[in-house]
Order: structure tokens, then C-alpha cells, then sequence
């Protein structure tokens, strides 16, 4: 694996990432505990990003897009905290 950077969306990253992005696409649901939550799109946050004008800082998707897994500014379903650090559990893709 190189570590070669290509800028896609505006941003940095790994020449893999797009491809990654990509497939987060395709969790549209996190299981949390027992029950199942849509997850939060880049840009549905309560928390203003900027995603009208950049992509995700962290990931890099577009406004409308789900960020790719373990992104730290995807928003957790359940409580409305940052999905990767909030007290919820581990949030499984479904
Ligand atoms: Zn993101
Ligand atoms: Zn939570």
C-alpha cells in the first residue's frame, strides 16, 4: 500500500478512500443495542459543518452523502453526540 495522496472532493486522501466512500454509500442503517436508526447524511447534522460549501474534514463526502465508517463527524442516530466517542455502544453496520 502506498501512501500516495490524491485530493477528491477537495480534500486529502488515500488513493483507496473514494473507493471507500463509495461503499459507505451502501450502510444506509447502524444497529445500536437492540435497535436499528437511519444514519445521520453529511450536512443532516445539528451541528453546522459547512456542509454547503465543503466536503466532510474528516472523510470527505458531499453534502448528502453518509460519512465512511468511524468518521469523527458522523452523529450518533441515538443521542445526537459524535457517533465514535458518545456513550450509545458500538454502532454496527446493517
Ligand atoms: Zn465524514
Ligand atoms: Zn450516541
Amino acid at each position: 500500500m502506498s501512501d500516495d495522496k490524491i485530493i477528491f472532493n477537495g480534500v486529502s486522501m488515500t488513493r483507496d478512500w473514494p473507493q471507500r466512500i463509495k461503499e459507505a454509500q451502501e450502510i444506509v442503517s447502524v444497529r445500536i443495542e437492540e435497535n436499528i436508526y437511519p444514519r445521520v447524511k453529511f450536512g443532516e447534522e445539528k451541528r453546522d459543518w459547512g456542509a454547503e460549501r465543503v466536503a466532510c474534514r474528516d472523510c470527505g463526502v458531499v453534502k448528502g452523502q453518509f460519512h465512511v465508517p468511524n468518521c469523527d463527524v458522523e452523529q450518533c442516530p441515538k443521542c445526537g453526540g459524535q457517533l465514535i466517542s458518545c456513550d450509545c455502544g458500538d454502532a454496527e453496520a446493517v
